[in-house]
């Protein structure tokens, strides 16, 4: 499973804001490692961006790769959004790296967007009947042109409000207009966002996730709350508060419950709960559930470490590496004559032999969904000596795909999509394996079921997707 992208957006009192913009994309780089890029506007130069001059640099690579200082140092202005990107619509090429910046009547709107609509397709064709041209195979160039058309005759809030009755999916956004920094988040609040201050209060930031604005050294405020656009206006003349505008709201959001098991950072605030926190409870949940006798637990570094510390508390066993993580490998690169896949995953995780040797393993992990690097990664285990190896799983099963911006494979390849637990467990050579319950998931969360997308895990999808069971959430449009 891969995460989409992450998203950043900072507007400054005074200063450039691609340096601070550039760190919050670095402490994001676990959401999306294909690509990166800063947009950036300066709101001393009012009516800059309508000369159509938006500064952009976007490249494939990491964060590092992408910028040298010097490439930094060209990007001037106190306004600036940034991405990081997994391709999950759109192949992964640098046109289809963000921000995205397209001109529309009065100059240029820049974009970065972490999510995924499933009625793309639709959209494009009637934009395209509109004559709009196309450069991307991206949803997110789908939203622009939407904006753009309606700024025509429309205020930006009115524009977005527009935009947004006719999306449908996920989407966490980032816009620069002009002098406006915007953020939006959908009326179900899929894809998390939050929003801080900076500079001791002399400037704001927005991003997908908490740590990268602890990263800039900036203070958390809120979530950007399901439905809600944010604005604040760098306008020299405007005084630069945060103006919220709850455009819609659904009957309850449905929250990504994969954030809080793997894609967000343990060290995040999303929606109220520290990340660490809900995985330390999966763990001692997991213990309850599946405890078993064993020498000791171990986890698959670094998804599997919060969980086996929370199943070790609470199930007396000795905690103990059994593996150590090569951390400098990045991208894997196979040679290509080299047709085992073992290579890449010996490349990332070594046995500690003497841990392992004669020893009953609990070995603890965050998911499974192919099955093909767990069973390798068992099998190391036991070529090392380990008497028996128990699977611990902090997710339950995933039996779906996901449609909402995550990148996972169709329900053919996921192994628990058509497997009992047995056939599962015998697929992967393990002793025993035990998945956290729907209901432990749940309560670990701590938000209630209706709270959530559990779609990948019940097959019960929180919109309309063609073929698919849908909980629908009534969206009501607010008054405000
Ligand atoms: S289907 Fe699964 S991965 Fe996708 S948004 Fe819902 S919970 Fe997250």
């Amino acid at each position: 499973m891969k995460e989409g992208c992450g998203i950043a957006g900072i507007a400054l009192e005074e200063g450039d804001a691609a340096l601070p913009l550039f760190y919050a994309l670095y402490a994001l780089q676990h959401r999306g490692q294909e690509s990166a890029g800063i947009a950036v506007h300066s709101s001393e130069d009012e009516g800059g961006a309508r000369a159509g001059n938006i500064p952009l640099i976007k490249g494939m690579g990491f964060v590092y790769e992408v910028f040298s200082p010097q490439r930094l140092a060209s990007l001037r202005g106190n306004i600036g959004i940034g991405h990081v990107r997994y391709s999950t619509t759109g192949a992964s090429r640098v046109e289809n790296a963000e921000p995205l910046v397209v001109n529309y009547h009065k100059g240029q709107i820049a974009i970065a967007h972490n999510g995924n609509l499933v009625n793309t397709a639709e959209l494009k064709k009637e934009l395209q009947r509109e004559g709009r041209i196309f450069h991307s195979d991206t949803d997110t160039e789908v939203i622009a042109h939407l904006l753009a058309k309606e700024l025509v005759r429309h205020d930006p809030i009115e524009a977005v409000k527009v935009m947004m009755r006719k999306v449908v999916g996920s989407y966490a956004l980032v816009i620069m207009l002009d002098n406006l920094l915007m953020a939006i988040r959908d009326p179900l609040g899929i894809k998390p966002l939050c929003f801080g201050t900076l500079n001791d209060g002399r400037g704001y930031i927005i991003a997908s996730e908490s740590s990268a604005i602890d990263t800039v050294g900036g203070d958390l405020i809120r979530d950007v709350r399901p439905g809600e656009v944010l604005l604040i206006n760098c306008s020299p003349r405007a005084d630069r508060r945060v103006e919220s505008y709850q455009l819609y709201r659904g009957t309850s959001p449905a929250f990504c419950v994969f954030e809080y098991i793997y894609f967000a950072r343990p060290d995040s605030v999303l929606d109220g709960k520290l990340v660490y926190d809900v995985r330390l409870k999966i763990g001692e949940r997991l213990a309850e559930e599946h405890g078993i006798e064993a020498d000791i637990v171990s986890p698959v570094p670094d998804s599997g470490i919060t969980f086996a510390i929370g199943y070790a508390k609470r199930s007396g066993l000795d905690y103990m590496e059994g593996f150590i993580k090569n951390r400098y490998v990045g991208r894997t690169f196979i040679m290509p004559e080299d047709s085992s896949r073992d290579t890449a995953v010996r490349l990332k995780l070594n046995v500690v032999r003497r841990n392992v040797e004669g020893k009953r393993v609990v070995l603890v992990d965050d998911s499974i969904v192919r099955g093909t690097t767990s069973r390798r990664i068992v099998s190391f285990l036991k070529n090392r000596g380990a008497k028996e190896v128990h699977l611990r799983i902090g997710s339950p099963p995933i039996i779906a795909p996901c449609y909402l911006g995550i990148n996972t494979p169709t329900r053919a390849e996921l192994l628990a999509s058509k497997r009992d637990i047995d056939a599962i467990c015998n697929f992967l050579n393990a002793d025993s394996i035990g998945y956290l319950s729907l209901q432990g998931l749940i309560d670990s969360v701590g938000m209630g079921m209706n709270n959530l997308c559990l779609g990948c895990l019940n097959e019960q999808y929180p919109v309309e997707i063609p073929g698919e069971v849908c909980v629908a959430r009534q969206l009501k449009l607010s008054h405000f």
